[in-house]
């Protein structure tokens, strides 16, 4: 199969012809028809995130089941599917917490570079090349844990699904699941790129009264309210958190959603928010950057600082709960949908991203 190989950092992709092992126990050969280009994958590419190469990117994906493994009841052949970039055992300490996006096997499959058995199913045995978060979808085919595939309705696109399988799942859940955003809530988004966008979506759906949409970017404005926002305001502005209290009845936030992975945002975000307000942190910052707040401050401040990842709440439920959002019209996900490439223009699509494209590359495949 046609696959986008990262052989060194910072350095474009590789398209290689590269073998592909057949589906063990419990895991599923998906034809991959879609797949986003998000900022988790450029900044692995770029090595700000400490992965083992060689691996194939792309965790934003969804396709076709193609073959099926010994053991697996979830799906069958011709299914379509959307991956779970964190697809769950169900039996370990995390997942019996209900925390399954903490679940032991898949971190140990994540870090290891393979599947649930920390072995890779994509190269020659002798130079295996890793996979990413179990999904590598920058690639035709895929092996996957059969807990990550999640079946799609016939009328939502691939390229929709896709979309749905990290950027706006990890927006919309941060301020559902982490959040909490009720009717008549303040809140502020801090960040408005591909998941930013969906938490000015969410937070409009749960009845935020006030939304507030930073960025350093004043052209992101217009999309921001699109979206939902009811103001935009400039991240640089001095006179921020003045600006802040000054729309929220001289308080501050309710919630703060960051989603840049700057800890400059990150600092912002935490001071923006009203006293026993909850900080929501989404976005993923660089290796050995570290986030300061004012101690002194802290414990008076009753804050509420929470870590977020992929919507923090029970992703296969999440994405079935969005597509049908989508699908009665209430989540808006074509217009994030921008360039329609195919895996040969990977590199630039990497490049667009950095430049700050506003709308999502879809990578899809005939
Ligand atoms: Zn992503
Ligand atoms: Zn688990």
């Amino acid at each position: 199969m046609k696959a986008a190989v990262l052989r060194a950092f910072d350095q474009d992709l590789l398209i290689e012809d590269v073998a592909i092992a057949d589906p063990r126990e419990r895991e599923v050969l998906v034809r991959i028809m879609a797949t986003g280009v998000c900022s988790s994958d450029l900044s692995t590419i770029r090595g700000k995130t400490a992965s083992a190469l060689p691996l194939i990117p792309g965790h934003e994906a969804a396709g076709v089941v193609e073959r099926v493994g010994p053991g697996v009841s979830k799906v069958r052949p011709g299914d379509r599917v959307v991956l779970s970039w964190a697809p769950n055992c169900g039996h370990c300490f995390y997942c019996h917490e209900s925390h399954p996006t903490l679940c032991d096997v898949y971190g140990g499959a994540a870090v290891s570079g393979g599947l649930w058995d920390q072995t890779s199913r994509l190269g020659p045995a002798s130079t295996p090349i890793n996979h990413y978060s179990c999904v590598s979808s920058f690639a035709e085919l895929a092996v996957v844990p059969e807990a990550g595939c999640i079946i799609i309705p016939p009328d939502v696109p691939f390229a929709v699904a896709a979309l749905v399988g990290c950027a706006v799942t990890t927006g919309f859940g941060a301020v559902v699941n982490d959040a909490g955003v009720r009717p008549g809530d303040s809140v502020a988004v801090v960040g408005v790129g591909g998941v930013g966008i969906n938490a000015i979506q969410a937070a409009a759906l749960s009845g935020a009264e006030t939304i507030l949409a930073v960025d350093s970017n004043p052209d992101k404005a217009d999309l921001a309210r699109q979206n939902g926002a009811t103001h935009f305001l400039h991240a640089l502005d001095d006179g921020l958190i003045d600006t802040v209290r000054g729309l929220t009845g001289g308080r501050g936030v309710d919630h703060a959603i960051e989603c840049t992975g700057r800890p400059m945002a990150m600092r912002n975000a935490y001071a923006i928010t009203r006293p026993a307000g909850s900080v929501v942190i989404v976005g993923i910052a660089p290796v050995g950057a570290e986030l300061s707040i004012p101690a002194i401050g802290f414990p008076g401040s009753k804050k509420r600082l929470i870590g977020s990842i992929y919507g923090g709440g029970v992703p296969e439920r999440d994405i079935t709960r969005i597509l049908s959002l989508y699908q009665s019209g209430r989540m808006h996900l074509d217009a994030q949908i921008g360039a329609r490439i195919g895996l040969g223009q990977v590199n630039d699509a990497l490049r667009w991203l950095e430049q700050g494209v506003l709308a999502r590359t879809m990578i899809e495949f005939a």
